[in-house]
């Protein structure tokens, strides 16, 4: 694992692999965006007649938790890194994609959870895995456990993943 750190670290600017480290955070967090916005109604005044008209809309794991979610979420990172000026040395794609699958596996680790993932937005069903009748042994509430165990385990693999394999990657997607 050293070994490989040392190995693939040269060919990285230090811009790019701390936009990774950002980016996969950020990725891991996001899908949670529309649980926030659910919060926020409890803090303003009239919030909460508001939020109850904006509940069936912002309820959690709504579009974010969805591929379409994921689709948009990739677009605007992108859209993003695109804007950042050049001479800031970050490259963009290693940024898109850690970012991109640490918000999938964001998806994957509410997946396991009771409630399950509308992934399939705008159709409101909820999946979850595994599927029943086997939805017995899912996790209650995914919260401590996603954020203190899966997501930055997952987070790391994931990082080591991609710089081992940047330059595979780099070749499937520029050719
Ligand atoms: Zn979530």
């Amino acid at each position: 694992m050293t070994y490989y750190f040392a190995a693939t670290t040269p060919q990285y600017q230090p811009a790019t692999f701390g936009t990774v480290i950002a980016g996969s955070y950020l990725g891991s967090l996001a899908p949670d965006i529309d649980d926030a916005g659910a919060d926020i109604w409890h803090t303003v005044p009239l919030g909460h007649t508001v939020g109850k008209i904006a509940d069936p809309i912002l309820k959690h794991r709504n579009i974010s938790h969805s591929l379409v979610g994921l689709a948009l979420y990739t677009i605007i990172v992108y859209a993003i890194l695109a804007a950042l000026p050049s001479y800031w040395g970050i490259a963009t794609w290693p940024v898109l994609i850690s970012s991109a699958v640490a918000y999938a596996s964001h998806l994957l680790a509410d997946a396991f959870t009771v409630e399950g993932i509308p992934v399939l937005w705008p159709w409101k069903r909820n999946f979850g895995l595994p599927p029943k009748p086997f939805d017995g042994i899912r996790i209650e509430t995914g919260h401590w456990f996603e954020n203190l165990v899966i997501f930055p385990a997952v987070n790391i693999i994931l990082i080591v993943i991609i710089m081992i394999n940047w330059d595979n990657i780099k070749r499937v997607l520029l050719k």
